[in-house]
C-alpha cells in the first residue's frame, strides 16, 4: 500500500519502519525528526499525495488539526486518513468530520503499548470510525500492532484510550499509597505483593507492572524508575480523560484526584522524566497531611 506518515517521533518512526519493512511504500514528514530507512517528502501534503492511507502521529489536538488542515485537501477521494496520536475526543471528531466531507475515510486509533510495542510491532489500537476506512487500514495494525478493536464511530478510539488510562493512573496511585501503608504498618513489601496479586485487590498496576522494587514481574521500578511510561504521559491522559468529562458532564473525581497528584508529582515535584509508577517513593517520603 502507498503510505503517508506524518509524525515520525519516538513512536512513528518505529510504526512506520515496521510498515516499510512488510513491504508498503511509505512517505514520511516530520518537522524535526529524520529517521533513516525512510523516504521523506518535503511537507505533509507532498507525503500524503497519492498515498492509499495517511497515518499521522503527533504531539496533541492541536497540531493534528493543522496537519489535517494541510493533508485533507491533497488527499485522493476514498482513502483513509488514520490518526494514531492521543489527542481529545473533540479533534478527533472534528478532524474524522473534514475528512469525511472531503470524499475520505477517517480513523481515530490510539495505541498503547508504548515505545517497546510500536518497535516490537506489538501495539493495541483502540479504533473509531466507519466500517469500509477501519477494514481498509486492518492490514497495517496487524503489521504495527497485535490487536485492533473497532470501538465505535469517530472520536471512540479515544474515548476507549483515556477511559482505560484514567483507570490505570487511579490504580496506580491507590497501589502505590497502599503499598506506603503497608510499609508504615510493618508489612513486607513482598507479602504484600504475594496476598494482593491473588486477591481482591489485583490490578495490572500490582500484578503486571509492581512499583515496589524487587517485588513481582521486572518493571520500570527494577530500573530506579526510568520510563516505561513517563508519568508527564500519565499526567496528558488523565488531563484528557478530564477535558472528555467536563464536555460530556460526566462525575469523575478519581480522575480528577489522579489528574492533580499526577500534575503536582510532575510539575512541582520531580517525576518529569520518570515512569509513573514513582508514585510509589514519592508516597514513601510523606505523612499524612
Ligand atoms: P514525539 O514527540 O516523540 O513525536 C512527535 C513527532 O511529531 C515529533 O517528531 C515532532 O517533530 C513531530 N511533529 C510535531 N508537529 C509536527 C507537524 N506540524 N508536522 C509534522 N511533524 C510534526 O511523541 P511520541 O512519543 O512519538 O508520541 C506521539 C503520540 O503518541 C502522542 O500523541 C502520544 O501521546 C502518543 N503515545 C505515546 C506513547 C509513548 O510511550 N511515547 C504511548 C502511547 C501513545
Amino acid at each position: 500500500m502507498r503510505i503517508g506518515f506524518i509524525g515520525l517521533g519516538n513512536m512513528g518512526a518505529p510504526m512506520a519502519a515496521n510498515l516499510a519493512r512488510a513491504g508498503h511504500e511509505v512517505t514520511g514528514f516530520d518537522l524535526a525528526a529524520r529517521p533513516e530507512g525512510i523516504a521523506m517528502a518535503e511537507s505533509a501534503a507532498a507525503a500524503a499525495r497519492g498515498a492509499e492511507v495517511v497515518i499521522t502521529m503527533l504531539p496533541n489536538g492541536e497540531i493534528l488539526r493543522a496537519v489535517a488542515a494541510e493533508v485533507i485537501p491533497a488527499m485522493e477521494r476514498g482513502a483513509v486518513l488514520c490518526d494514531c496520536s492521543t489527542v481529545d475526543v473533540e479533534s478527533a471528531r472534528a478532524v474524522a468530520g473534514q475528512a469525511e466531507a472531503a470524499g475520505l475515510g477517517a480513523l481515530d486509533a490510539p495505541v498503547s503499548g508504548g515505545v517497546g510495542g510500536a518497535a516490537a510491532g506489538t501495539l493495541t489500537f483502540m479504533v473509531g470510525g466507519a466500517d469500509a476506512a477501519f477494514a481498509k487500514a486492518k492490514p497495517l495494525f496487524e503489521v504495527m500492532g497485535q490487536k485492533a478493536v473497532h470501538c465505535g464511530g469517530p472520536g471512540a478510539g479515544q474515548a476507549a484510550k483515556i477511559c482505560n488510562n484514567m483507570i490505570l493512573g487511579v490504580t496506580m496511585i491507590a497501589t502505590c499509597e497502599a503499598f506506603a501503608l503497608a510499609d508504615k504498618l510493618g508489612l513486607d513489601r513482598a507479602r504484600m505483593f504475594d496476598v494482593v496479586s491473588t486477591s481482591s485487590g489485583y490490578s495490572w498496576t500490582m500484578n503486571a507492572y509492581c512499583p515496589a522494587p524487587g517485588v513481582g514481574p521486572k518493571s520500570p521500578a527494577d530500573n530506579d524508575y526510568r520510563p516505561g511510561f513517563a508519568a508527564e504521559l500519565m499526567l496528558k491522559d488523565l488531563r484528557l480523560s478530564q477535558q472528555a468529562a467536563e464536555a460530556a458532564d460526566a462525575d469523575t473525581p478519581m480522575g480528577e484526584l489522579a489528574a492533580k497528584l499526577y500534575a503536582r508529582f510532575v510539575e512541582e515535584e520531580d517525576g518529569r522524566g520518570r515512569d509513573f509508577s514513582a508514585m510509589l517513593p514519592r508516597f514513601e517520603k510523606r505523612q499524612r497531611g
